[in-house]
């Protein structure tokens, strides 16, 4: 019997959709380590990047190993800092390779709950930019705050921010926010195309 029977679809489904959107082949990485021992974070993380691309390999076995990949924590503190990618004696790039399992695990609704804080600073600042064409760092702290509940995390640090002119009151908008929006629109419609 060949082994294609034995594989899970989960697994088919996982490697299948990291390959189509980011080119890495996981099935390449010989779990030298190097990634893992350059990576900034990796002592914070649950499953350091090489960690990572294992349990990637070892999702045929069962769907609890692309379900502890898609759960992770290291998925949402990978700073796409690329120091891994640069490190791979097989060239995998790793950054791409969590992305796309942000995604992956956004789609399939199994984001780590300790993400949280995370996931709701990406969406303040994108949410900013997608308003004003611009960083207004004013309005992404409070709607940061508002969707994180960490309402006094580094409030002494605001008046200082002012007396240097680093926060701003009202925000600046570009001035064509047609074009902005449809980056915005396309950006979505390319991310619900992809597989
Ligand atoms: S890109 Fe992510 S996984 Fe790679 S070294 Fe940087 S933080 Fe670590
Ligand atoms: S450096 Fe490359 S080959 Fe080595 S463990 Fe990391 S991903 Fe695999």
């Amino acid at each position: 019997m060949s082994s294609d029977k034995h594989a899970h679809p989960a697994r088919k489904d996982l490697a299948a959709r990291v390959l189509d959107r980011t080119g890495v082949d996981v099935a390449r990485c010989y779990q030298c380590g190097k990634c893992s021992a350059g990576c900034p974070l990796a002592s914070e993380m649950d499953f350091p990047p090489s960690q990572v691309m294992h349990l990637l390999q070892l999702a045929g076995m069962g769907p609890e190993y692309a379900d502890m990949a898609l759960r992770s924590h290291t998925v949402w503190l990978c700073l796409t800092c690329e120091i891994c990618f640069c490190r791979c004696p097989m060239e995998l790039d790793i950054p791409a390779v969590m992305d796309a399992l942000r995604h992956e695990s956004l789609r399939q609704k199994k984001v780590n709950p300790r993400a949280r804080s995370i996931l709701a600073f990406h969406r303040a600042f994108l949410d900013s930019v997608r308003y004003t064409g611009r960083l207004f760092e004013m309005g992404q702290v409070v709607d940061y705050k508002l969707r994180s509940g960490h309402f006094l995390q580094d409030l002494l640090q605001a008046p200082w921010m002012f007396l240097v002119g680093k926060l701003h009151l009202l925000p600046e908008r570009v001035r064509d926010r047609r074009a902005l929006k449809r980056i915005f629109a396309g950006t979505r419609q390319a991310g619900e195309e992809r597989p």
